[in-house]
């Protein structure tokens, strides 16, 4: 079979490799589809952090079972999957307060932009009926929309801003709808995503370009701030003026990947004094059965704009870097 691995910047080869052989425990998966992330962009531009090289990369998957190892009882041959590729230790401090995905010594990475996968049982989350590989492929960033959400710690009525309208920004969006969002003002620069945000339920989008968003909150709020900001771009412009968006005991959460030296600066005394909260967010674990469970509910496919053949990985993830169309995706095994 054939699988892409990174070697170091800019060093992603396909390569043949072995069909990996299902040991007791684990699943072997035919994937059809890897979304390119733009985490794997920051990866290929050596912008982020790897534990180890080589290593395959791609966590944004979905397939078929077409074989089990001895023990494996959740899914059989045929069913239609995706995975949790970061999954921690399962042992450690964090893991064992629910916190798996921020595990200092997760498992061994097995990454989706190759033919075939062998990965363990647990990590394996059986697709709903009549979910495309396509659509299945989005339950990792739908965890990491579903973990956004608990950390601006919304509440059904809440008004929420946010802040871009690519591929995160616009699955956050639905997920706050989802989580009972009463109000989601959606800040974007590109006409067409400000559109798509239109469609997919956002009351009021705002063309940072042309109006101020602080004004348009402003008025959407009569002047009191949203409960919650979710900023899904990773720049300082926008990471700065992301508190100054919420209300007196709100939160501004941090969703986008900024670059990893950048600094962004806050009013210390404005944060104190109207008890605004700022709060990080990578990740998906617990979330990720949830967000499998949801899938049926929110609009993926449309996500999508460009897929790519495997031997083209390298288009797919360079294709994250420009504003044209949305998400680029790898097909495989003629998928
Ligand atoms: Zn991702
Ligand atoms: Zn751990």
């Amino acid at each position: 079979m054939r699988g892409a691995v990174f070697y170091g910047k800019n060093d992603l080869r396909v390569e043949d490799m072995p069909l990996p052989q299902p040991v007791a425990g684990e699943v072997l998966i035919k994937i059809q589809v890897c979304g390119a992330c733009h985490t794997d962009l920051a990866i290929l531009e050596g912008a982020y952090p790897v534990r180890s090289l080589p290593i395959t990369i791609g966590h944004e998957y979905a397939g078929t079972v077409v074989e089990v190892g001895e023990g494996v009882s959740s899914v059989r041959s045929g069913d239609n999957v995706t995975v949790l590729v970061a999954a921690g230790c399962g042992h450690c401090y964090l893991c064992r307060r629910g916190l798996e995905h921020l595990c200092p010594n997760p498992a061994p990475r097995r990454g989706g932009y190759m033919e075939y996968a062998a990965v363990p049982e647990r990590q394996v989350y059986k697709l709903p009926q009549g979910v495309s590989a396509l659509a299945g492929s989005m339950s990792e960033p739908v965890g990491v929309c579903l973990h956004a959400v608990e950390r601006a710690r919304l509440s059904p009525g809440d008004t929420v801003v946010v802040i871009g309208a690519g591929p995160i920004g616009l699955t956050v969006l639905q997920v706050a709808r989802l989580a009972g969002a009463k109000t989601v003002i959606l800040s974007e620069p590109n006409d067409y995503r400000r559109e798509l945000g239109r469609k997919l339920g956002a009351a009021l989008v705002v063309d940072p370009r042309r109006e101020g968003l602080a004004a348009a909150v402003a008025e959407a709020t009569e002047g009191v701030g949203a409960d919650s900001v979710l900023e899904t771009v990773g720049l300082v412009p926008t990471l700065e003026e992301c508190p100054r968006l919420v209300r007196k005991g709100g939160t501004a959460v941090i969703v986008g990947v900024s670059a990893q030296e950048a600094t962004a600066r806050y009013n210390p005394f404005d944060l104190f004094y109207r008890e605004v909260a700022i709060a990080g967010t990578i990740g998906v674990g617990q979330q990720m059965a949830r967000a499998v469970s949801l899938l049926p509910e929110l609009e993926m496919e449309g996500l999508f704009s460009h897929g790519f053949e495997l031997a083209d990985v390298r288009r797919a993830i360079e294709h994250r870097r420009g504003g044209e169309g949305l998400k680029s995706y790898v097909r495989l095994n003629g998928a």
